[in-house]
């Protein structure tokens, strides 16, 4: 067995052959600036995984080995890999018009694109502003909501809020509603105005609301209301909240929550953002967050399954109530990203959006979601296992110490745990899915929405027996 010693590294340790995978590797660590990765870590005895190829919910690395995909290559491939239909619209698209800006020109792939995601969103969400990814989307609709505000007369709206863990991206002005701390602190001061209030936790809810979930919605919509009229309301642009959460490990939004939210920010004139980077396009069995919760925000950011990751593309969807100051007379959203909406991930996008409403794809993420939790449900039988909550194809599973008090792990342990044990005991069994310690600690997964029950059944037979060796470590 692998021990915690032999893989507490970003790299997995094995057999180094001097070959060509292992000159990739070593020209990796040499150039490669990976993100989020402790490069350091990679040392000459851990090879860094090199992924070459993919097949359906499958990547295959560079030493042939095969992995269930379980974390849809960062929520991103909802179709899963290798489809020769969507590399086809991007190639077709490509030979027309490979690129050309939605800087005062537009060209056919935005505009049916735009369209069509304003026939797909809840309400009169109907103006599309596309960026390059979600970091972006969320950076636009924070400039987007300070500017509507100005326009209006509402000079002193510049405040966001935003919940705690949350993560909403890196960019300065995305990384100050992001909520996780330690990947804040490096940057501080951050962009000024940034306020949290605690995230949907039902799991970790004090004894007053844990059994009421009902309650503990209120409850949570209300210390939105509670900070707004702390900051004082005419100081707020906007509330940024993900329909479920991912940072923390799949918060969904309690009952009433979204009903009592849109309620407050109508009542104080704030603007509801929905980040649905990773929420929209199917991963919840719907296109978007409101149609499953049942609630229209003003703009949606989403980014990431819009092409099932076969180009790079982000949008910002508007409701016509926020985009109207901007069609005035000589008024501009002075912002813009060139590669935003480009043709080639248009194309792609358009034909990913068909095949999702071909192949019947959110039916079938919401006929097999109770397949996926009942499956998960017999991990509670594991003494690790403390909680397992989500929704559609997007589930987590929160370790703990001490499944009656709800203990969790000091952070030294669940590094020791996750990074340290059953993150490369899942990848060395053929399972990526996510361990993260970013709230406390929990195993998340959210495969392709191709998946059917053989690839559940795998993901969740490998995650009970690691789960049953991690056991044994402590
Ligand atoms: N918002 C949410 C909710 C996300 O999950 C992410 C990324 O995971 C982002 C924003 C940032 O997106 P990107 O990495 O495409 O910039």
């Amino acid at each position: 067995m692998t021990t915690t010693e032999d893989v507490y590294t970003d790299g997995i340790a094995g057999l180094m052959l001097d070959d060509e995978t292992h000159s990739m590797s070593e020209r990796a660590r040499r150039h490669l600036w990976m993100h989020f990765s402790r490069m350091g870590s990679y040392s000459t005895d851990a090879e860094i995984p090199i992924m070459v190829r993919g097949e359906g919910a499958y990547v295959y690395d560079s030493r042939g080995n095969r992995y269930l995909d379980g974390i849809s290559s960062l929520f991103t491939t909802q179709l899963g890999h290798g489809r020769r239909d969507l590399a086809e619209a991007g190639r077709l698209q490509a030979e027309k018009l490979a690129y050309y800006p939605v800087w005062t020109y537009a060209h056919p792939m935005a505009i049916d694109l735009a369209e069509r995601l304003a026939g797909l969103a809840p309400g009169d969400l109907n103006r599309v502003f596309f960026t390059t990814g979600g970091s972006e989307a969320v950076e636009s609709a924070w400039k987007l909501a300070r500017q509507y505000h100005r326009l209006r007369g509402d000079h002193d709206r510049y405040k966001v809020i935003s919940r705690d863990i949350a993560y909403h991206g890196t960019t300065m002005g995305a990384l100050t509603i992001t909520s996780v701390i330690p990947y804040r602190t490096p940057f501080e001061p951050l962009v000024p105005g940034a306020v949290k209030v605690p995230n949907t936790n039902l799991y970790r809810a004090d004894a007053q609301h844990r059994d009421d979930a009902e309650a503990f919605g209120l409850w949570s919509a209300d210390q939105i209301e509670a900070a707004l009229l702390r900051e004082g309301p005419e100081t707020v642009a906007a509330v940024f909240v993900e329909p479920v959460q991912n940072a923390g490990g799949c918060f969904t939004p309690p009952p009433g929550y979204f009903k009592r939210l849109r309620e407050i920010c109508d009542t104080y004139g704030v603007l509801l953002v929905s980040d649905e980077v990773i929420c929209a396009f199917g991963r919840l069995g719907t296109w978007f967050g409101g149609q499953k919760y049942d609630y229209v925000p003003d703009i949606i950011t989403c980014a990431k399954g819009i092409t099932s990751g076969y180009a790079p593309l982000g949008a910002m969807i508007v409701s016509d109530r926020i985009a109207e100051p901007f069609l005035e007379a000589d008024n501009t959203f002075l912002h813009g990203i060139t590669f935003a909406g480009h043709p080639v991930s248009c194309a792609i996008a358009l034909k990913n959006i068909e095949i999702i409403e071909d192949e019947k794809i959110l039916e079938h993420v919401l006929a097999t979601q109770d397949y996926f939790f009942e499956q998960l449900s017999a991990l509670r039988s594991l003494p690790i296992v403390g909680d397992i909550r989500g929704t559609g194809f997007f589930w987590g599973i929160e370790l703990v110490r001490d499944q009656e008090t709800r203990e969790t792990f000091t952070h030294d342990e669940a590094e020791r745990l996750l990074r340290g044990f059953v993150s490369p005991e899942m990848f060395r069994r053929g399972l990526i899915c996510r361990s993260d310690d970013r709230g406390d600690p929990v195993v998340q997964l959210a495969p392709p929405l191709i998946c059917g029950t053989e690839e559940i059944n795998f993901m969740v037979g490998t995650i009970q027996e690691v789960l049953t060796e991690a056991i044994n470590l402590h």
